[in-house]
């Protein structure tokens, strides 16, 4: 697509670009060596060795065996497996209670609301007006009858990282599976599923620069996975379907490259983010959604009273600039963002959303343009708005002071 003179790509937690090492793992398994990994002959154990020594490459990022390491269709997929696998192995013990948080990516949270249908309890933790939970909150929630914990490592929308170790640990201690959706975390913070007490974990490739529609579910060695899909054997009779091989490729490649230069990038990310922040806290009356320092390197999200997310969006598209309002799954839809109430943001400002999530190869400058295009708009939108007319008259209270303290 062409984008014009001028493009800045700041949604980079809806999906990423694939960076130039992930394609070029992918081409040979296209255009050469293209043998189905069931099969044989030579060509398809090239195919089959290819996957496997993909699984270790990605086992080795994790800190788990390549027997640990299932490949899917993608986070959903994963998340999906991981849970229902938990439900099921709980209901054979008359465990039928579930623990999770109230600002999970849809994947998790309808599967959980399908569970309930099925005869499960859910109980979501509040996750507090800066976007955390505590192990504390875990560990009070724990009941006999618990069956798994699924808590994600870091959120999508306002990008606050949770004590995934502490979390781990609390469940460890007491017998209870723990899963967490790290498709955000995955090549942008460590993770080391033994050291952090993982059972289960789900990450997806192109949330790191890897291609789209390739997931990894990670299954603790002993753990009782169930299939979702039945049919072939592969996968050790986990995940039926023919391997996307070249997509398995792209994935190893860029999960090793993401974590390889991790800590450089989050410094740089992080520095960026806190210019962005301090440039937008000048825009009144708006706030940052989530803990200002437990937050994934470059993710920033402001809620700005008396504006319409997707009016801004649009705006900011015209100059620009993509970004997105709540997730790339909730547009489209004219609720506003769980994840902004789950903070406890009235409607009318979980409306106004905006989240800027920059990549590895944003400038300063793109960041001052940014905050520029954000300020004019803002403004601009403001000043069209009746809704606003009546917060400046006084006829509304406003929500937020008019500087944050
Ligand atoms: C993107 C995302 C998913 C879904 O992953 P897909 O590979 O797109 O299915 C799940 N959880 C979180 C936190 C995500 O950001």
């Amino acid at each position: 697509m062409d984008q014009g003179a001028f493009f800045i790509y700041a949604d980079n937690a809806a999906t990423t670009k694939m960076s130039r090492a992930a394609i070029d793992a992918m081409l040979p398994y296209m255009e050469s060596a293209y043998g189905n990994p069931s099969s044989l002959y030579r060509l398809g154990q090239e195919a089959k060795e290819a996957i496997e020594n993909a699984r270790a490459r990605v086992a080795a990022c994790l800190g788990c065996e390549a027997r640990e390491i299932y490949f899917t269709s993608g986070g959903s997929e994963a998340d999906n497996q991981a849970i229902r696998s938990a439900a099921l192995n709980g209901a054979k013990k008359d465990k039928k209670h579930l623990i999770s948080t109230a600002f999970e990516h849809h994947a998790v949270l309808h599967t959980l609301k399908q569970l309930e249908k099925e005869g499960f309890e859910v109980t979501l933790l509040d996750v507090g007006s800066k976007g955390l939970v505590t192990a504390e909150q875990v560990k009070a929630a724990l009941r006999p009858d618990t069956a798994l914990v699924t808590i994600m490592f870091a959120n999508n929308e306002i990008g606050t990282v949770q004590p995934i170790r502490e979390i781990g640990a609390v469940c460890r201690e007491a017998g209870v599976p723990f899963h967490t959706d790290a498709v955000q975390a995955a090549g942008h913070l460590p993770i080391d599923v033994r050291a952090d007490n993982i059972d289960l974990l789900s990450l997806s490739a192109h949330k790191f620069h890897g291609p789209k529609g390739c997931g990894v579910l990670y299954a603790r060695r002993g753990f009782p996975l169930r299939n979702l899909i039945e049919g072939g054997a592969q996968e050790r009779n986990r995940r039926a379907g023919t391997e996307n091989v070249p997509a398995i490729m792209g994935l190893a490649a860029a999960l090793e490259e993401a974590c390889a230069g991790m800590d450089a990038r989050a410094e740089k990310l992080n520095a960026l983010s806190k210019r962005l922040i301090a440039g937008l806290r000048k825009i009144p009356y708006a706030e940052l959604n989530g803990d200002e320092f437990q937050r994934l390197p470059g993710n920033v999200n402001f809620c700005f009273e008396g504006i319409e997310g997707e009016s801004l969006l649009l705006l900011l598209d015209d100059k620009g600039i993509a970004a997105s309002s709540g997730s790339a799954c909730t547009s489209g839809s004219l609720d506003p963002s769980h994840v902004l109430l789950a903070i406890g943001r009235p409607h009318e400002v979980a409306h106004g959303s905006l989240r800027l999530t920059l990549g590895e190869d944003a400038t300063e400058e793109e960041v001052d343009y940014i905050i520029r295009a954000v300020t004019e708009v803002v403004t601009y939108l403001r000043n069209m708005s009746p809704f606003w007319r009546d917060l400046t008259t006084g006829k509304r209270p406003h929500v937020f002071a008019e500087f944050e303290v």
